[in-house]
């Protein structure tokens, strides 16, 4: 055993828990294959703390469903079966290409993930606009943040997911958190907010279950699923009666209020209350609780932001910051926690449709001409914007005859799953790159498997902006290939022998010139500073000549990114989920995550201790609703929508509203809740509508 340790990041959520790890060598032959955990207390996000998921990561990487060697299917049985590299790398090359000869471009697909690093993503984007000139490339970080993103960019001019360092919240003086449930999805940050109470700072957690974040709160919201934009609206409109406005603020650093104000005012509160289910006193009580304090901050994640007007709702909790004077202003400001790996820059080089590399617009001509320009291609040769996550996987097997996919399982993530298997099932051909079989590479005519985390090196870009290092830690198994090289042998069988590198660091060189003066540049930053500082913040321009730039942990203190300096206040109004309850399905359906599996649970489903954990779906509900259908705690029970039902145990507890269901998502079979969810679309983000469907709750079996 090596006695020395390398320093790194989980391979999961975006907090990006620093970890040490200790290689060992495999007892086989000698190369060095399994790794344990040692906590890494110097790294200021975590502090050594780890959850369950970080601290079995290991097992994933020594797994035996790991796959460590190609798979084709065969004409002859219809089954995948072991392949050599060439074979497989050769199909998949052949098969693009020739959907791309008999249709178009267009008609080849590519679908990446938030867990890929930023080396990864910007390799990919390339790849699918210089090597396959298709425009039909996003990925499934379009499921996670991408409503903050938008209302972030709508207000601020660039979007950050927090704008400041998470060594802040403690400080501020009280935090609203709107549908994040940190205790499960991350945990090692749930001190933050206990730190605020420490200090005598105050929580309010928007939320329609009790969650054991709730339970931490001073105040606990809980709205009806679907109405936190009328929340939002309903605490403004008490703030402006109450003369709480920072009319200072407002005038010196915003445009729009008096549009945005109109709008907040005609939500009254006991309108407000009739649309929530939130109390008029227990509104009046939240607004009074953050206009007291000093500072304070709003914190989102998924449970606004996946809603077919996640933009707005966003927008709305903006539009209270603005109006308060909490944005722009130290220990202040409104953030989103995104929850992928690489959530945050996994959208900023280029891997989304609309998107190029420095988080560039792909219809701003001076973007393409300055991205065109390091790829030295014309400009003219990229395509323009193509589909939305969604809107791509419902396009397979129409418009879009093939489909590279790496790092995403959509089996089990998208809504409306079913479907999108059936459209995954339609194509004419699917490659798949991952490390196990997940249920879309099951699917696939050909399988890559791919390194994991610690059998490589790349940078990830955290929930603060801050630009971190994972190392190679062990030796990759023999038969695996990483990313890169996969992506490089698939350029040059399409004819691009040079440009996409397999070096990571030689990946991000270029990359760090695509960024550059864009607004996420990364120009200064550089695999020694990353090392060197454990993590830079961007924006982070190459000061040449100059000191170098430190980076920027604290955004908007002077000047918002806008062209003017000042903040956007958009107007906004409630308006009801895509799909309310009627006569047919009278419940509302909310999902979400449990702290043992993560996002697919491709991974976390094949670690004995997690699955142990969380064996399997479950669906939550309150006491009167398993009254009324007569079952109790452990009776199977299944949710039912217009497209179709998950089943799973039933989970009786107070700590739900008594008109709504929750399930969480990371299981296939009979307990996909993805196949019920709504894929109603946000019209800005394209986010579909996770958050919140119609559905029956009927007795398994019984239906
Ligand atoms: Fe990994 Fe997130 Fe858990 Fe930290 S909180 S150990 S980054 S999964």
């Amino acid at each position: 055993m090596r006695d020395e340790t390398t320093d790194t990041h989980c391979p999961y959520c975006a907090l990006q828990c620093g970890m040490k790890l200790r290689a060992a060598p495999d007892s086989a032959d000698g190369a060095e294959r399994t790794v344990e955990v040692v906590e890494r207390t110097e790294f200021p996000v975590n502090r050594g703390a780890l959850c369950g998921k970080g601290r079995t990561a290991p097992a994933v990487l020594s797994s035996r469903v790991r796959l460590t060697g190609p798979l084709v299917r065969s004409h002859a049985t219809g089954r995948l079966e072991e392949a050599t590299w060439e074979e497989a790398l050769r199909t998949i090359a052949d098969k693009l290409g020739r959907s791309r000869a008999e249709h178009g471009p267009d008609a080849v697909g590519v679908f990446g993930g938030g867990g890929l690093t930023n080396e990864k993503a910007y390799t990919l984007g390339k790849f699918a606009r210089v090597a396959l000139g298709t425009s039909q490339i996003d990925y499934n970080g379009r499921f996670c943040m991408s409503s903050a993103a938008a209302a972030h960019t709508r207000a601020f001019g660039l979007d950050r997911g927090l704008p400041f360092p998470l060594e802040d919240i403690p400080r501020t003086g009280c935090v609203i958190l709107v549908g994040s449930n940190l205790a499960e999805t991350m945990p090692p940050a749930l001190r933050y907010l206990t730190e605020l109470k420490e200090n005598g700072g105050r929580l309010i957690v928007v939320d329609p279950r009790r969650t054991r974040t709730a339970e931490q709160a001073d105040l606990h919201l809980a709205p009806r699923p679907g109405t936190d934009l009328a929340l939002a609206l309903g605490l403004l409109h008490i703030v402006v009666a109450e003369g709480r406005t920072d009319d200072a603020f407002i005038g010196e650093r915003t445009a729009g209020w008096p549009e945005a104000r109109a709008a907040a005012m005609a939500h009254w509160p006991e309108l407000v209350e009739r649309i929530t289910g939130v109390g008029v006193p227990q509104l009046r009580e939240a607004a009074r609780m953050f206009c007291d304090a000093p500072t304070g901050m709003v914190l989102t994640a998924r449970g606004p932001e996946q809603q077919s007007k996640g933009t707005d709702t966003v927008g709305a909790w903006i539009n209270l910051c603005l109006a308060t004077g909490r944005a722009g202003r130290p220990l202040s400001g409104y953030g989103c926690l995104t929850g992928q790996g690489n959530g945050q820059g996994g959208r900023e080089h280029g891997q989304k449709a609309d998107q190029l590399p420095g988080y560039r617009k792909l219809d701003d001509p001076a973007a393409r001409a300055h991205v065109a320009e390091v790829w030295g291609v014309p400009p003219e040769s990229l395509p323009g914007p193509g589909r939305s996550a969604y809107e791509l996987l419902d396009a397979l097997g129409r418009d879009v005859k093939s489909l590279l996919l790496m790092g995403s399982n959509p089996v089990v993530s998208a809504p409306r799953a079913a479907h999108v298997e059936e459209r995954l099932r339609s194509l004419d051909f699917l490659a798949v790159a991952d490390v196990v079989l997940s249920e879309t590479a099951a699917l696939a005519d050909v399988v890559l498997p791919v390194t994991q985390w610690a059998e490589e090196t790349g940078t990830m870009t955290n929930l603060e902006g801050r630009v971190l290092l994972r190392r190679r830690a062990l030796t990759p198994p023999a038969g695996v290939r990483s990313d890169l090289e996969v992506l490089h042998a698939l350029a040059a069988l399409l004819g691009h022998e040079k440009g996409f590198p397999t070096d990571a660091e030689e990946v991000f060189d270029e990359l760090r010139r695509a960024s550059a003066g864009g607004p996420a540049d990364y120009s200064g930053i550089t695999y020694r500073r990353i090392a060197e500082e454990d993590g830079v913040f961007w924006p982070c321009p190459d000061g040449a000549g100059d000191a170098p730039h430190p980076g920027t942990p604290r955004l908007f203190l002077d000047r918002f990114a806008t062209p003017d300096g000042l903040a956007r206040f958009v107007p906004v109004t409630h308006r009801p989920a895509a799909e309310e309850p009627d006569a047919e399905y009278p419940v509302l359906l909310t999902t979400g995550r449990v702290v043992a599996q993560y996002q697919s649970g491709a991974q976390t489903r094949r670690v004995d201790e997690l699955t142990a954990a969380a064996p399997g779906p479950f669906v939550e509900l309150h006491p009167q609703m398993a009254e009324r259908l007569g079952v109790a705690e452990g009776d199977p029970v299944a949710v039912v929508s217009r497209r179709g039902r998950a089943e799973g145990p039933a989970r009786v507890t107070n700590g739900i509203r008594p008109d709504t269901v929750f399930m969480p998502f990371h299981w296939p079979g009979a307990g996909r809740v993805n196949t019920v969810t709504n894929p109603a679309l946000d019209p800005t983000s394209r986010m579909p509508e996770f958050k919140v469907c119609a559905v029956r709750v009927e007795v398994a079996g019984r239906g």
